[in-house]
Protein backbone atom coordinates (compact mmCIF):
# COMPACT_ATOMS: atom_id res chain seq x y z
CA UNK A 1 0.00 0.00 0.00
CA UNK A 2 1.08 3.44 -1.06
CA UNK A 3 2.50 5.44 2.04
CA UNK A 4 -0.38 8.18 3.53
CA UNK A 5 1.03 11.87 3.27
CA UNK A 6 -0.43 14.61 4.90
CA UNK A 7 0.50 18.23 4.37
CA UNK A 8 0.52 20.74 7.10
CA UNK A 9 2.80 22.85 5.64
CA UNK A 10 1.02 25.51 3.86
CA UNK A 11 3.05 28.32 5.19
CA UNK A 12 6.04 26.95 3.70
CA UNK A 13 4.27 26.83 -0.08
CA UNK A 14 1.07 25.70 -1.42
CA UNK A 15 0.84 23.14 -4.32
CA UNK A 16 -0.27 25.38 -7.13
CA UNK A 17 -4.44 25.44 -8.31
CA UNK A 18 -4.77 23.27 -11.63
CA UNK A 19 -6.66 26.35 -12.80
CA UNK A 20 -3.98 28.85 -12.56
CA UNK A 21 -1.89 25.93 -14.36
CA UNK A 22 -3.64 26.04 -17.18
CA UNK A 23 -3.69 29.59 -17.71
CA UNK A 24 0.51 29.48 -17.31
CA UNK A 25 0.46 26.95 -20.09
CA UNK A 26 0.39 29.01 -23.55
CA UNK A 27 2.28 31.11 -21.84
CA UNK A 28 5.61 28.71 -22.31
CA UNK A 29 4.54 27.32 -25.43
CA UNK A 30 2.70 29.38 -27.94
CA UNK A 31 2.73 32.66 -26.71
CA UNK A 32 6.85 32.55 -25.18
CA UNK A 33 7.39 36.02 -26.34
CA UNK A 34 9.28 38.37 -24.38
CA UNK A 35 7.25 40.96 -23.26
CA UNK A 36 9.72 43.92 -23.89
CA UNK A 37 9.81 42.87 -27.85
CA UNK A 38 8.18 45.07 -30.48
CA UNK A 39 6.57 42.47 -32.57
CA UNK A 40 3.40 40.38 -32.64
CA UNK A 41 4.86 37.59 -30.00
CA UNK A 42 6.29 40.62 -27.31
CA UNK A 43 3.14 41.90 -27.74
CA UNK A 44 1.19 39.03 -27.15
CA UNK A 45 2.93 38.62 -24.01
CA UNK A 46 2.96 42.14 -23.27
CA UNK A 47 -1.22 42.21 -23.09
CA UNK A 48 -1.11 38.92 -20.58
CA UNK A 49 1.14 41.01 -18.46
CA UNK A 50 -0.72 44.62 -18.44
CA UNK A 51 -4.05 42.47 -17.98
CA UNK A 52 -2.70 40.40 -15.25
CA UNK A 53 -1.33 43.96 -13.66
CA UNK A 54 -4.63 45.50 -13.76
CA UNK A 55 -6.28 42.42 -12.31
CA UNK A 56 -3.70 42.36 -9.12
CA UNK A 57 -4.05 46.29 -8.92
CA UNK A 58 -7.74 46.29 -8.68
CA UNK A 59 -7.95 43.30 -6.38
CA UNK A 60 -5.77 44.75 -4.02
CA UNK A 61 -6.99 48.37 -4.31
CA UNK A 62 -4.07 50.02 -6.07
CA UNK A 63 -3.48 51.56 -9.59
CA UNK A 64 -1.40 49.80 -12.17
CA UNK A 65 1.73 51.71 -12.07
CA UNK A 66 1.88 51.10 -8.62
CA UNK A 67 2.23 46.91 -9.61
CA UNK A 68 6.05 46.19 -9.68
CA UNK A 69 6.81 41.89 -10.80
CA UNK A 70 9.40 40.63 -8.76
CA UNK A 71 11.15 36.93 -8.26
CA UNK A 72 8.94 36.63 -5.10
CA UNK A 73 8.64 37.95 -1.80
CA UNK A 74 12.53 37.64 -0.61
CA UNK A 75 13.04 40.10 -3.85
CA UNK A 76 10.17 42.26 -2.49
CA UNK A 77 11.32 42.19 1.05
CA UNK A 78 14.73 42.91 -0.36
CA UNK A 79 13.82 45.77 -2.69
CA UNK A 80 11.03 47.30 0.05
CA UNK A 81 13.97 47.88 2.32
CA UNK A 82 17.13 48.10 0.94
CA UNK A 83 15.67 50.74 -1.75
CA UNK A 84 13.81 52.53 0.63
CA UNK A 85 16.71 52.81 3.19
CA UNK A 86 18.60 54.45 0.33
CA UNK A 87 16.00 56.88 -0.64
CA UNK A 88 15.54 58.01 3.20
CA UNK A 89 19.79 58.42 3.29
CA UNK A 90 19.49 60.88 0.21
CA UNK A 91 17.11 62.59 2.54
CA UNK A 92 19.82 62.57 5.86
CA UNK A 93 17.39 59.68 7.17
CA UNK A 94 18.92 56.54 8.32
CA UNK A 95 17.21 55.26 11.14
CA UNK A 96 15.19 52.17 10.32
CA UNK A 97 13.09 50.28 12.56
CA UNK A 98 11.76 46.98 11.85
CA UNK A 99 9.76 44.22 14.40
CA UNK A 100 12.15 41.65 15.75
CA UNK A 101 9.83 38.54 13.92
CA UNK A 102 10.54 39.94 10.16
CA UNK A 103 11.00 37.66 7.84
CA UNK A 104 14.87 36.78 7.16
CA UNK A 105 14.69 38.21 3.92
CA UNK A 106 14.07 41.40 5.82
CA UNK A 107 16.47 41.14 8.93
CA UNK A 108 19.50 40.03 6.65
CA UNK A 109 18.43 43.11 4.99
CA UNK A 110 18.61 44.78 7.71
CA UNK A 111 21.59 43.41 9.00
CA UNK A 112 23.62 44.98 5.95
CA UNK A 113 22.21 48.19 6.17
CA UNK A 114 23.68 48.33 9.72
CA UNK A 115 27.26 47.19 7.97
CA UNK A 116 26.27 49.85 5.97
CA UNK A 117 26.38 53.16 8.67
CA UNK A 118 22.62 53.02 9.41
CA UNK A 119 21.08 52.75 12.56
CA UNK A 120 19.34 49.88 13.07
CA UNK A 121 16.54 49.43 15.64
CA UNK A 122 13.97 46.23 16.14
CA UNK A 123 10.37 46.76 17.42
CA UNK A 124 10.29 44.21 20.63
CA UNK A 125 6.74 42.09 20.65
CA UNK A 126 4.81 40.77 23.57
CA UNK A 127 4.19 37.22 24.72
CA UNK A 128 1.65 36.88 22.15
CA UNK A 129 3.91 37.54 19.30
CA UNK A 130 2.48 40.78 18.59
CA UNK A 131 3.74 44.64 18.01
CA UNK A 132 2.29 46.81 20.17
CA UNK A 133 2.03 50.67 18.55
CA UNK A 134 3.22 52.32 21.63
CA UNK A 135 6.50 50.51 21.14
CA UNK A 136 6.76 51.93 17.76
CA UNK A 137 5.89 55.40 18.64
CA UNK A 138 8.59 55.56 21.38
CA UNK A 139 11.17 54.64 18.91
CA UNK A 140 10.20 57.21 16.04
CA UNK A 141 12.73 59.91 15.36
CA UNK A 142 13.67 62.89 13.64
CA UNK A 143 16.03 61.10 11.81
CA UNK A 144 13.58 57.76 11.15
CA UNK A 145 13.30 57.12 7.71
CA UNK A 146 11.85 53.35 7.24
CA UNK A 147 9.62 51.42 9.75
CA UNK A 148 8.99 47.94 8.45
CA UNK A 149 6.56 45.56 10.11
CA UNK A 150 4.81 42.23 8.46
CA UNK A 151 0.97 42.13 8.49
CA UNK A 152 0.86 38.16 9.78
CA UNK A 153 3.44 36.36 11.12
CA UNK A 154 5.03 32.69 9.48
CA UNK A 155 5.67 31.21 12.54
CA UNK A 156 2.38 31.81 14.62
CA UNK A 157 0.18 33.49 12.67
CA UNK A 158 -0.26 36.46 14.88
CA UNK A 159 -1.25 39.56 13.28
CA UNK A 160 0.15 43.07 13.29
CA UNK A 161 -1.71 46.50 13.69
CA UNK A 162 0.02 47.82 10.81
CA UNK A 163 -2.74 50.27 9.68
CA UNK A 164 -2.04 52.34 12.97
CA UNK A 165 1.44 52.19 12.74
CA UNK A 166 1.11 52.99 8.91
CA UNK A 167 -1.17 55.99 10.07
CA UNK A 168 1.57 57.17 12.67
CA UNK A 169 4.67 57.03 9.80
CA UNK A 170 2.14 59.09 7.65
CA UNK A 171 1.90 61.97 10.22
CA UNK A 172 5.07 61.98 10.45
CA UNK A 173 6.59 61.89 6.69
CA UNK A 174 8.67 58.47 7.56
CA UNK A 175 8.09 55.08 4.76
CA UNK A 176 5.78 52.06 6.01
CA UNK A 177 7.13 48.95 4.28
CA UNK A 178 4.47 45.77 5.09
CA UNK A 179 5.83 42.36 4.61
CA UNK A 180 2.30 40.71 3.77
CA UNK A 181 3.07 37.08 2.12
CA UNK A 182 1.47 35.22 4.80
CA UNK A 183 -1.56 37.55 5.11
CA UNK A 184 -2.89 37.86 1.27
CA UNK A 185 -3.28 33.90 0.97
CA UNK A 186 -5.90 34.89 3.45
CA UNK A 187 -7.46 37.97 3.86
CA UNK A 188 -8.33 40.33 1.11
CA UNK A 189 -6.08 42.85 1.53
CA UNK A 190 -7.10 46.60 0.15
CA UNK A 191 -3.75 48.48 0.46
CA UNK A 192 -5.40 51.87 1.27
CA UNK A 193 -7.14 50.46 4.29
CA UNK A 194 -3.56 49.18 5.09
CA UNK A 195 -1.71 52.35 4.70
CA UNK A 196 1.71 51.57 3.83
CA UNK A 197 3.73 52.45 1.56
CA UNK A 198 5.31 49.25 0.23
CA UNK A 199 3.77 45.86 0.03
CA UNK A 200 4.95 42.23 -0.70
CA UNK A 201 2.85 39.47 -1.64
CA UNK A 202 4.36 36.22 -2.64
CA UNK A 203 2.74 33.94 -5.32
CA UNK A 204 3.44 30.21 -4.00
CA UNK A 205 1.91 31.20 -0.52
CA UNK A 206 -1.79 31.16 -2.52
CA UNK A 207 -1.73 28.20 -4.93
CA UNK A 208 0.25 30.39 -7.80
CA UNK A 209 3.78 29.73 -8.59
CA UNK A 210 6.96 29.66 -6.85
CA UNK A 211 9.55 32.41 -8.01
CA UNK A 212 7.00 35.55 -8.98
CA UNK A 213 5.62 38.55 -6.52
CA UNK A 214 4.70 41.51 -6.31
CA UNK A 215 6.31 45.01 -4.38
CA UNK A 216 3.15 47.86 -4.46
CA UNK A 217 5.05 51.07 -4.05
CA UNK A 218 2.50 54.02 -3.83
CA UNK A 219 2.42 56.31 -6.03
CA UNK A 220 4.99 59.27 -5.21
CA UNK A 221 7.49 56.79 -3.12
CA UNK A 222 10.73 57.08 -5.07
CA UNK A 223 12.98 54.36 -3.94
CA UNK A 224 15.89 53.10 -5.39
CA UNK A 225 15.75 50.48 -7.80
CA UNK A 226 17.30 46.89 -6.31
CA UNK A 227 17.97 44.75 -9.59
CA UNK A 228 19.65 46.99 -12.38
CA UNK A 229 19.45 45.97 -16.05
CA UNK A 230 16.97 46.91 -19.10
CA UNK A 231 14.17 49.16 -18.73
CA UNK A 232 11.55 46.43 -17.68
CA UNK A 233 9.13 47.64 -14.95
CA UNK A 234 9.18 51.62 -15.91
CA UNK A 235 12.73 51.40 -15.31
CA UNK A 236 12.84 50.37 -11.89
CA UNK A 237 13.55 46.31 -12.25
CA UNK A 238 15.12 45.04 -14.97
CA UNK A 239 15.42 41.26 -16.00
CA UNK A 240 13.08 39.73 -18.82
CA UNK A 241 9.53 39.19 -16.96
CA UNK A 242 8.58 35.77 -16.24
CA UNK A 243 5.21 36.13 -18.15
CA UNK A 244 3.72 32.65 -17.72
CA UNK A 245 4.55 33.26 -13.41
CA UNK A 246 2.64 36.92 -13.46
CA UNK A 247 -0.31 35.37 -15.66
CA UNK A 248 -0.37 31.94 -12.51
CA UNK A 249 0.01 35.13 -9.95
CA UNK A 250 -2.95 37.52 -11.04
CA UNK A 251 -4.65 34.35 -11.40
CA UNK A 252 -4.09 32.78 -8.12
CA UNK A 253 -5.06 35.90 -6.59
CA UNK A 254 -8.13 36.18 -7.96
CA UNK A 255 -8.93 32.91 -6.89
CA UNK A 256 -7.82 33.62 -3.29
CA UNK A 257 -9.56 37.21 -2.76
CA UNK A 258 -12.87 35.04 -4.37
CA UNK A 259 -12.51 32.33 -1.32
CA UNK A 260 -10.95 33.22 1.20
CA UNK A 261 -14.16 33.94 3.72
CA UNK A 262 -15.40 31.36 3.15
CA UNK A 263 -12.21 29.16 3.42
CA UNK A 264 -11.13 31.01 6.79
CA UNK A 265 -14.43 29.56 8.54
CA UNK A 266 -13.69 26.02 7.40
CA UNK A 267 -10.14 26.01 8.35
CA UNK A 268 -10.92 27.71 11.74
CA UNK A 269 -13.24 24.82 12.53
CA UNK A 270 -10.12 22.28 11.62
CA UNK A 271 -7.64 24.61 13.60
CA UNK A 272 -10.16 24.08 16.58
CA UNK A 273 -10.78 20.55 16.31
CA UNK A 274 -7.00 20.04 15.73
CA UNK A 275 -6.34 22.41 19.25
CA UNK A 276 -9.09 20.66 21.47
CA UNK A 277 -7.17 17.31 20.58
CA UNK A 278 -3.44 18.57 21.14
CA UNK A 279 -3.55 20.84 24.10
CA UNK A 280 -5.79 18.84 26.31
CA UNK A 281 -2.02 15.85 25.83
CA UNK A 282 0.19 16.51 28.91
CA UNK A 283 2.98 18.91 28.45
CA UNK A 284 1.38 20.60 25.56
CA UNK A 285 0.90 24.33 24.88
CA UNK A 286 0.26 27.13 22.69
CA UNK A 287 2.81 29.73 21.40
CA UNK A 288 0.43 32.55 21.26
CA UNK A 289 -2.36 33.47 23.33
CA UNK A 290 -5.93 32.85 21.09
CA UNK A 291 -7.63 33.35 24.06
CA UNK A 292 -6.99 36.97 24.80
CA UNK A 293 -8.93 37.81 21.93
CA UNK A 294 -5.65 38.59 19.90
CA UNK A 295 -5.77 38.10 16.16
CA UNK A 296 -4.07 35.27 14.70
CA UNK A 297 -4.56 33.80 11.25
CA UNK A 298 -6.35 30.45 11.91
CA UNK A 299 -4.12 28.58 9.32
CA UNK A 300 -0.65 28.51 10.98
CA UNK A 301 -0.51 27.71 14.98
CA UNK A 302 2.69 27.26 16.92
CA UNK A 303 2.52 24.35 19.46
CA UNK A 304 4.90 23.58 21.83
CA UNK A 305 6.32 20.49 23.21
CA UNK A 306 7.80 19.80 26.42
CA UNK A 307 10.38 17.58 26.95
CA UNK A 308 10.86 17.13 22.92
CA UNK A 309 13.33 17.86 20.51
CA UNK A 310 11.52 19.65 17.41
CA UNK A 311 13.62 17.75 15.13
CA UNK A 312 13.37 14.74 16.74
CA UNK A 313 9.38 15.46 16.34
CA UNK A 314 9.49 16.86 12.87
CA UNK A 315 11.45 13.55 11.71
CA UNK A 316 8.80 11.13 13.19
CA UNK A 317 6.08 12.88 12.37
CA UNK A 318 7.58 12.62 8.52
CA UNK A 319 7.82 8.88 8.99
CA UNK A 320 4.80 9.11 9.18
CA UNK A 321 4.08 10.39 6.14
CA UNK A 322 2.96 14.34 7.69
CA UNK A 323 4.81 17.15 6.88
CA UNK A 324 5.44 19.86 9.81
CA UNK A 325 7.81 22.43 10.64
CA UNK A 326 9.67 24.03 13.08
CA UNK A 327 9.85 27.36 11.89
CA UNK A 328 9.97 29.12 8.49
CA UNK A 329 11.38 26.77 5.79
CA UNK A 330 14.28 28.62 5.17
CA UNK A 331 15.08 28.42 8.44
CA UNK A 332 14.31 25.14 9.60
CA UNK A 333 18.10 23.74 7.94
CA UNK A 334 19.47 25.54 10.84
CA UNK A 335 19.53 24.40 14.30
CA UNK A 336 19.56 27.83 15.63
CA UNK A 337 15.76 28.61 17.78
CA UNK A 338 13.45 30.45 16.45
CA UNK A 339 13.85 34.56 16.50
CA UNK A 340 10.37 34.36 16.68
CA UNK A 341 9.42 32.39 19.06
CA UNK A 342 12.55 33.86 21.67
CA UNK A 343 11.33 37.33 20.62
CA UNK A 344 7.98 36.56 22.69
CA UNK A 345 9.81 35.20 25.41
CA UNK A 346 10.32 31.72 25.28
CA UNK A 347 13.63 30.45 26.47
CA UNK A 348 15.94 28.61 23.91
CA UNK A 349 14.72 25.11 25.00
CA UNK A 350 10.89 25.69 24.92
CA UNK A 351 11.68 27.28 21.14
CA UNK A 352 13.56 23.90 20.23
CA UNK A 353 10.23 22.14 21.34
CA UNK A 354 7.86 24.05 19.46
CA UNK A 355 6.11 22.99 15.76
CA UNK A 356 4.79 24.86 13.28
CA UNK A 357 1.75 23.35 12.11
CA UNK A 358 -0.06 25.12 8.65
CA UNK A 359 -3.29 23.97 7.18
CA UNK A 360 -4.83 25.13 4.17
CA UNK A 361 -8.09 24.68 1.70
CA UNK A 362 -7.38 21.19 0.97
CA UNK A 363 -6.93 19.84 4.60
CA UNK A 364 -9.68 17.70 5.78
CA UNK A 365 -11.12 16.66 9.00
CA UNK A 366 -9.49 13.21 8.91
CA UNK A 367 -6.30 14.33 8.35
CA UNK A 368 -6.77 16.77 11.14
CA UNK A 369 -7.85 13.25 13.19
CA UNK A 370 -5.08 11.32 11.84
CA UNK A 371 -2.01 14.37 12.70
CA UNK A 372 -3.70 14.56 16.20
CA UNK A 373 -3.39 10.64 16.78
CA UNK A 374 0.48 11.10 15.36
CA UNK A 375 0.99 14.23 17.84
CA UNK A 376 0.30 11.38 20.80
CA UNK A 377 1.65 8.09 19.47
CA UNK A 378 5.26 10.29 19.17
CA UNK A 379 4.88 12.05 21.81
CA UNK A 380 4.81 8.88 24.02
CA UNK A 381 7.59 7.32 22.30
CA UNK A 382 10.26 10.43 21.70
CA UNK A 383 9.32 12.41 25.10
CA UNK A 384 12.64 12.53 27.52
CA UNK A 385 10.96 12.37 31.39
CA UNK A 386 12.55 14.73 33.58
N1 LIG B 1 8.03 36.84 3.90
C1 LIG B 1 7.35 35.92 4.60
C2 LIG B 1 6.52 36.36 5.76
C3 LIG B 1 7.40 34.57 4.23
O1 LIG B 1 6.72 33.66 4.93
C4 LIG B 1 8.20 34.21 3.11
C5 LIG B 1 8.33 32.80 2.71
O2 LIG B 1 8.53 31.92 3.51
C6 LIG B 1 8.89 35.22 2.42
C7 LIG B 1 8.79 36.51 2.84
C8 LIG B 1 9.75 34.89 1.24
O3 LIG B 1 8.96 34.64 0.11
P1 LIG B 1 9.53 33.82 -1.14
O4 LIG B 1 9.55 32.39 -0.73
O5 LIG B 1 8.55 34.10 -2.23
O6 LIG B 1 10.87 34.35 -1.45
Amino acid sequence: MEKRLIYFDYAATTPIDSEVLEKMLPYYKENYGNADSLHAFGRKAQTAVDFARDKVAELIGAKPSEIYFTSGGTESDNWAVLGGAYACKKRGKTHILASQIEHHAVLSSMERLEKEGFEIEYIPVNEGGRVEVKEVEKRLKENTGLVVVMKANNETGAIQPVEEIAKLCKERGILCFSDCVQYVPHRNLDVNTLGADMVAISAHKFHGPKGCGVLYIRKGVGIEKLVAGGEQERGMRGGTLNVPAVVGLAHALELAYKNNVAREEKITALREKFLDKVLELDGVSLNGSFEKGEEYLPSVFNLRFEGVENTSFLYNMDLSGVAVASGSACASASLKPSHVLTAMGLSEEQAKSSIRFSIGKDTTEEEIDYVAEKCKEILRKIRVKK
